[in-house]
């Protein structure tokens, strides 16, 4: 029997459905496999859930305070079954196998997968290790499943140590300076502040840029805008001095222009775009985030089932080149049979010429549709995803889109105006790549002499210079990759995890207080983790081991080295590594403006707003966000608080919550299970919808009980206990209501309460 191991579930269907027609469908320990018969005999397919082992520390080092960190660096790292079941069924198939394809996707990652589930294949079924091979394909495909079979290959095992050397360095470092910062600062259990090779340093991207935001200093500037009439619709006009930063000049712009203005030239030019080039990963995940607003992680999750599914090629690529085998021609004239797409038919009347990027290798192709399918049948997020891969892929063959920009000028007095407007003349690529199709801004008919009256009085618009704006998701990704930090394939992740640690929030990405000290602090104390540079090499050691250039063991013990010594200099230097992020954490108490006090006209002593803030009680230890206005024994100070859940951690999200617009807007992650937004006025939308949300699932839970009662599996969801923490928050009752005259009133008299 020839035992097939992919990556996952759907892999391993989908190559039964193409090699094994009539495929069987059973499972082993609750894992789904595929057997069937042919002319070879017989094959049966299993897939895994991603990595059955990872890298960690064996037993006797798990307590931070009593392990010596030094020996935590050094210590052999044991690998662990991530899903015992997977694991025991592939165990009980090996044992019937006389030989093995590892099917797993083709990339390092995946050369790594194949290898552990290897190596327990043949703990059970040594005499198989002669009869293993690797079936490379880069699509779910037909074609590309029968030819990746019929021309079977060995299994890299320098790509797969490779994989395996950056797994293990990232376990040792993480779990060191992790633990390192978290005594330092005295964060326990859960609390506990991560840090991250990879995510260190990207943190940093995002905080350098707000440190450049906070340090800019506005500029006033000033404009000069004149309407003209005209015989189609009167039309506005900007002074040819983009900026005046004096004032004076302005006015004296303003005074200097006179009725009526001639137009003193007109100069247009056309301006050609060329088609986009095709999509490697970080191409499709920063124009996931800019044209459509779908977050890299969430892109790419979208991307990996549209592959499972067979729709489009594999989403992990840095390749922007086609290879020549594709067949273009057949794939154009299936996908434009599509209405949604038909806007691409002309391209079949020529030759089909795509673009061509910078990068390119042989591992995979770029990603393209692999099958013509109408994005209506698939739910939100897959459609949308599926439809940008499909129109790029299209607008790789495409023609340049052309736009007209014209430009006029106009006298008047002793000032000049102009007016500017851009029109879309032969849109090219942008027929069917239509996100990048730009609006139409059209300026009315002029000529050369054409005398135009004055429409009413020119006028000035105040300004004032911005900041650098923050940097979206998909800017930091082409940023990540510039530098070599992280992988394709980790990427997302490691944004989502600045994201869930309360590194960051919000859309673009702006740091917290803890964020930009835990990044300060690095920088200060531990620079090389606050830096690109590190990982920036160890790529290179990678592709060095993968290479066959160097050993996995040496690149270890080399990074161990270094890794002593950058502990060495956090244990120095932990006190005051330890005040920096303290301070950060601090500022993060602060929530935002009180409402309350705003419309009631009550400032802080130096005039700033009176602001919320997360207080604890002295007394019962327990945490609530109270006013800054408040006062003991003054009747007239402000009394608003609000409730907070009792456990988890809590961040600041918006200042003012973006949906009520009354008060600051938390994100509550809970020790375990899902991290939740909360909004302060329980009278918010968004807390009305959850507080449905909340009932929904606890009903659902319920029948879910009921039913486990009845099989006996007492496996319950992480939902459940998110719950747990939700629950407690409204224990403590001393909610503010609004009274009809839109102010705040407290329902509990108690003011015994103390100042943190
Ligand atoms: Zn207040
Ligand atoms: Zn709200």
């Amino acid at each position: 029997m020839r035992l097939i191991v992919t990556e996952k579930n759907n892999s391993a269907r989908r190559i039964a459905e193409i090699l094994g027609n009539g495929a069987k469908e059973s499972a082993s320990y609750k894992v789904p496999y595929y057997t069937w018969s042919d002319a070879d005999g017989d094959h049966m397919a299993i897939g895994l859930k991603g990595h059955v082992l990872n890298p960690s520390f064996p037993d006797g080092y798990s307590n931070w305070q009593k392990t010596d960190l030094h020996e935590l660096i050094d210590a052999k790292l044991v690998k662990e079954p991530t899903d015992k079941n997977v694991l025991r069924a592939l165990r009980k198939m090996a044992k019937d196998a006389d030989s093995v394809v590892i099917a797993t996707d083709f990339d390092r990652e995946g050369e790594l997968i194949g290898l552990e589930a290897l190596s327990e294949v043949l703990e059970v079924n040594p005499e198989v290790e002669s009869k293993v091979k690797r079936a490379r394909y880069s699509a779910l495909t037909r074609d590309e499943i029968e030819r990746a079979f019929a021309n079977l290959d060995q299994l890299s095992y320098e790509l797969a140590y490779a994989g395996e050397a950056r797994q293990d360095i990232d376990l040792i470092w993480g779990a060191t300076l992790t633990r390192a910062v978290s005594l330092a600062t005295r964060r326990f259990g859960s609390n506990f502040l991560s840090v991250g090779r990879v995510q260190s340093p990207t943190l940093g991207l995002i905080v350098e840029r707000e440190l450049e935001r906070r340090a800019h200093k506005p500029q006033p500037y000033w404009e000069v805008l004149a309407r003209f009439q005209h015989p189609d619709d009167a039309f506005e006009a900007h002074h040819a001095v983009d900026k005046f930063w004096k004032r004076e000049e302005a006015d004296a712009a303003v005074a200097g222009t006179k009725s009526p203005g001639v137009v003193s030239a007109i100069t247009s030019r056309k301006v050609n775009r060329r088609p986009p080039t095709p999509f490697n990963t970080t191409a499709f995940a920063a124009e996931a985030s800019s044209r459509l607003s779908i977050t890299p992680s969430r892109a790419m999750r979208a991307a990996e089932d549209l592959y499972m599914d067979g729709f489009i090629s594999y989403p992990r690529t840095d390749n922007t080149v086609y290879p020549s085998s594709l067949a273009t021609r057949e794939l154009v004239a299936s996908l434009v049979r599509i209405p949604e797409f038909e806007a691409a038919a002309p391209l079949l009347d020529g030759k089909l010429k795509p673009t061509r990027g910078k990068k390119e290798t042989t591992d995979h192709p770029p990603i393209y549709p692999t099958q013509a399918v109408n994005p209506g049948g698939l739910d939100g997020v897959h459609r949308r995803v599926y439809e940008l891969v499909v129109r790029r892929f299209l607008a790789t063959f495409g023609k340049p889109m052309i736009t007209e920009s014209t430009r006029a000028e106009i006298e008047a007095g002793s000032e000049t105006y102009f007016v500017r407007g851009s029109v879309v003349v032969e849109p090219g690529y942008a027929a069917i790549y239509t996100y990048a199709r730009s609006a139409d801004d059209e300026i009315p008919r002029l000529e050369e002499g054409q005398s135009l009256e004055l429409d009413g009085e020119p006028w000035i618009v105040d300004k004032e210079t911005q900041p650098p704006s923050r940097i979206g998701q998909g800017k930091l990704l082409e940023m990540m990759e510039e530098r070599g930090l992280g992988t394709k394939a980790t990427r997302p992740d490691i944004i989502q995890k600045l994201f869930d640690r309360g590194y960051v929030f919000g859309n673009p990405p702006s740091p917290t207080e803890t964020g930009i000290a835990m990044y300060e602090a690095f920088k200060r104390y531990v620079p090389r983790m606050a830096t690109p540079e590190m990982t920036a090499e160890l790529e290179r050691d990678m592709d060095e081991i993968a290479g066959g250039k160097t050993k996995k063991d040496e690149v270890l013990e080399i990074s161990r080295q270094m890794l002593h010594g950058t502990y060495e200099e956090v244990a120095d230097k932990e006190e005051d590594l330890a005040k920096v992020i303290w301070a950060g954490m601090d500022e993060d108490r602060i929530l935002g403006p009180c409402i309350v006090c705003e419309r009631a006209g009550r400032k802080h002593d130096d005039g700033s707003p009176n602001m919320l803030r997360i207080i604890r009680a002295r007394k019962s230890g327990k945490r609530f966000v109270g006013c800054q206005g408040w006062e003991a024994d003054n009747p007239d100070a402000c009394d608003v608080t609000f409730p907070l859940p009792q456990r988890g951690e809590v961040f600041k999200l918006e200042d003012r919550c973006s949906i009520c617009g009354e008060t600051p807007r938390l994100k509550v992650v809970p020790f375990r299970g899902r991290p939740w937004n909360l909004c302060l006025n329980e009278e918010c939308p968004s807390m009305e919808e959850m507080r449905k949300r909340r009932a929904e699932r606890e009903a659902a839970r319920a029948a879910k009980e009921d039913s486990e009662k009845i099989d006996g599996d007492g496996a319950s969801g992480d939902g459940a206990k998110a719950d747990g923490a939700k629950v407690d928050s409204a224990g403590t009752k001393t909610r503010a209501r609004r009274s009809a005259n839109g102010r705040r009133s407290r329902s509990g008299k108690s003011r015994s309460r103390s100042r943190s």
